[in-house]
């Protein structure tokens, strides 16, 4: 069985199985499913088509017997002359003279290293004898971590395939393998850690992906399923004159677009199911303003309302704002980490009592000791912020409580029906009238001290400026060092003209919410950060964003941060930095130039969509996945959900035997998704 802990595994002790153990690899199971997260291909090229400085692959025959010279302190290089294709190519080989023994005038081998073109000279970091198996050759790269190698995980995998490959049970009906063509569930699990050739790797990664999407869909739609069989009797009997008269006080004419997201929440709410639904619209929508209403609408039906977000400093700003909304209509408390002891248990009392009709918070909404009297109505803004065990939690304090999720990540509709298949979806496309459109400019880094000197002028005017370096995710240090320097080169230029602030996410949370209130009081003008500023905190003040080494951020993350600036009366400016050196990099720094509507642009973004990651895999707000990719198999994801939708509707997994296996694993699997219920 699988499900046994890695210790069962030859060669593998108590020490390797902590270190296995801290990278979520606990079973033999585990161990099989760890799979790689990319792959190095060596292919045999005709020596005519070697890049110069590129790694590649030649194999040949041996001219002469390898020399060994000494240098240096133990230093050694070893060099002979190799026929590839009737041409004598020079390999060297440093400090591996044991390897001269091995190596002899009239040997096949393989040579794999960095090829110099201008001298056909290939330093060689690896070596085979004999020809090349296939004329291509791949490696898995695994992830790694502490004390494990990447040759200590091959070997453990290599093992785990070896005992229990025969226990890799088929999950999916046979139906799906034949009409698809796909590998066995056991043959591609080998195949994904051992291929052979492009091709074989490429059908098991298509069984994983498909495997992966159907598994997804199965979950979402039949949760979607129970909830709406399952919830009975939450109507919500609001008072349509109250609500429309609330609306009107407003100093705006709701926007078409608001007008129609509101009225399918307020039918969901009427209804007896529970509402589960994504409001979807850029910053600055109007998105806040219609959950406002529904709020409304839920108090006068006799429920409370929560709102939960991701920062301190946000619940701050959105209790102000109800505040202001609200007036005398509501009773509305702050309900964060910094509330404390008595007053904590004070405000806790009169929640649990329904003397308060709307708490705002961040995760210190769903502690134990909050009870509601009657929740009715909960939203979660920015919610691909919170993780699924938090919203689950938020939902269960009420009786079936109407939950409305707010995200500003610009999704294409149609993947984002898919993506969040449990959830309805409302759009809010267009913007409030008279907005001023965020002024956008793609410059090159020479112009810097030009674009200090304007920030200089517009910080004289009273307005702050935000300065964003990109999150390079491999190295967290190179990243806090950007920010560092770029903070350092400002304070320089400015001398004590103006206020730098710094923030990174080395910082403590209370740090960055110290610093962040500094912004937000004016106290700093120019804000140098790396991406820890998305959260939609409001700063009227802010104007300019300068976006660094833009080419690094995804599309829809460069639309988020241009989002942070031009709230208030005066327009707003997007500069990007970027100097990209691809196609596309330069057309999705044209993209940003032209469009300012999210949709539009996340749409063209999908089209776009190259190998890369046009949303910063991260930032998209979509669920991850372990070999699939929503974005980059999107025709797969299409299919999965058309298949799910049969399976549920005619009850397949139950009425079926060949679909017992599957109905198994889904219900025994903890299918965990990391951004989503
Ligand atoms: P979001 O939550 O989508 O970022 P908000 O609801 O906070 O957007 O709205 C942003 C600003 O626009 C607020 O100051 C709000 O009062 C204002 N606003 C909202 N809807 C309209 C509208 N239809 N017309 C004009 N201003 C609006
Ligand atoms: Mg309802």
């Amino acid at each position: 069985m699988l499900n046994q802990p890695v210790t069962t595994l030859k060669g593998i002790g108590e020490k390797l199985a902590a270190d296995l153990a801290s990278m979520a690899i606990h079973t033999v199971d585990d161990v099989l499913f760890y799979f790689p997260y990319r792959y190095d291909v060596f292919e045999i090229k005709p020596l005519d088509e070697l890049i110069h400085d590129d790694k590649v692959t030649i194999e040949g025959r041996i001219i002469h017997d390898p020399s060994l010279t000494f240098y240096g302190k133990n230093k050694s290089r070893l060099s002979f002359p190799v026929d590839v294709e009737d041409v004598a190519v020079k390999a060297v080989m440093f400090n591996r003279g044991f390897a001269k023994k091995q190596l002899n005038a009239g040997d096949m081998v393989t040579l794999t290293g960095k090829w110099d073109a201008h001298r056909l000279q290939i330093t060689v970091n690896q070596y085979k004898k004999g020809p090349a198996d296939q004329q291509t050759s791949i490696q898995p790269i695994y992830s790694i971590k502490g004390n494990v190698t990447s040759h200590t995980i091959k070997k453990t995998v290599r093992n785990a395939l070896q005992t229990y490959k025969d226990d890799i049970i088929e999950i999916l009906p046979d139906t799906y393998l034949r009409s698809y063509k796909l590998p066995t569930r056991a043959q591609a699990t080998e195949i994904m850690h051992f291929p052979q050739n492009r091709v074989q790797l490429k059908h098991a990664r298509r069984r994983f992906i498909y495997e992966e999407f159907l598994l997804f869909q199965l979950k979402m739609q039949l949760l979607r399923k129970s909830v709406r069989e399952s919830t009975v009797g939450n109507e919500q009997l609001y008072d349509t004159e109250r609500v429309h008269k609330f609306i009107e006080q407003f100093p705006f004419q709701l926007t078409d677009a608001q007008n129609q997201a509101m009225d399918q929440i307020l039918r969901d709410m009427r209804s007896s199911y529970r509402m589960n639904r994504l409001l979807q619209g850029d910053v600055g929508s109007g998105k806040t303003a219609v959950a406002s209403a529904c709020l409304y609408a839920s108090i006068t039906a006799g429920k409370q309302g929560a709102l939960m977000v991701p920062t301190e400093i946000l619940a701050e700003q959105h209790v102000q704002s109800l505040q202001k909304t609200f007036g005398n209509k509501a009773s509305i408390v702050l309900l964060t980490g910094s509330v404390k002891g008595k007053k904590r248990k004070v405000l806790l009392d009169k929640v649990t009592d329904g003397d308060i009709d709307i708490v705002v918070g961040t995760h210190a909404l769903i502690q134990d000791d909050v009870h509601f009297h009657d929740l009715g109505f909960a939203i979660v803004d920015e919610q691909h912020r919170f993780g699924v065990e938090q919203r689950r939690v938020l939902r269960e304090k009420g009786m079936n409580p109407d939950v409305l999720f707010m995200t500003a990540t610009p999704i294409p509709r149609t993947l984002a029906i898919t993506a969040f298949g449990d959830m309805d979806v409302s759009v809010i496309n267009e913007m409030p009238s008279g907005r001023k459109p965020i002024e956008t400019y793609w410059v090159k880094e020479n112009t810097l001290d030009r674009l200090l000197r304007f920030i200089g002028k517009r910080v004289q005017h009273g307005e702050q400026t935000y300065v964003v370096c990109p999150l390079i995710e491999e190295s967290d240090k190179l990243d806090i060092q950007n920010a560092v320097d770029l903070y350092d080169h400002l304070e320089a230029f400015y001398q004590n003209r103006l206020t730098v602030g710094l923030m990174h996410g080395r910082l403590s949370p209370e740090e960055k919410e110290h610093v962040m209130k500094q912004f937000v009081d004016g106290d700093i003008h120019v804000l140098v950060s790396t991406t820890v500023v998305e959260v939609g905190v409001d700063v009227p003040n802010a104007t300019i964003m300068v976006i660094y080494d833009a080419e690094r951020f995804g599309l829809s993350q460069l639309h988020q941060l241009r989002g942070r600036v031009g709230r208030g009366e005066r327009p707003g400016y997007c500069i990007l930095i970027a100097d990209p050196k691809s196609e596309t990099g330069k057309e999705r720094m044209r993209i940003m130039t032209e469009t300012n509507n999210g949709f539009e642009l996340s749409e063209q973004d999908l089209k776009l969509r190259g190998p890369g990651d046009f949303f910063g895999k991260k930032q998209s707000g979509l669920p991850e996945f372990k070999v699939a990719d929503m974005i980059h198999d999107y025709r797969a994801l299409e299919t999965a959900r058309h298949d799910a939708a049969s399976i549920i509707e005619q009850d397949l997994l139950h009425q079926d035997p060949s679909y017992q296996t599957l109905n198994h694993y889904l219900e025994s699997k903890d299918i965990f998704y990391e951004k989503l219920d």
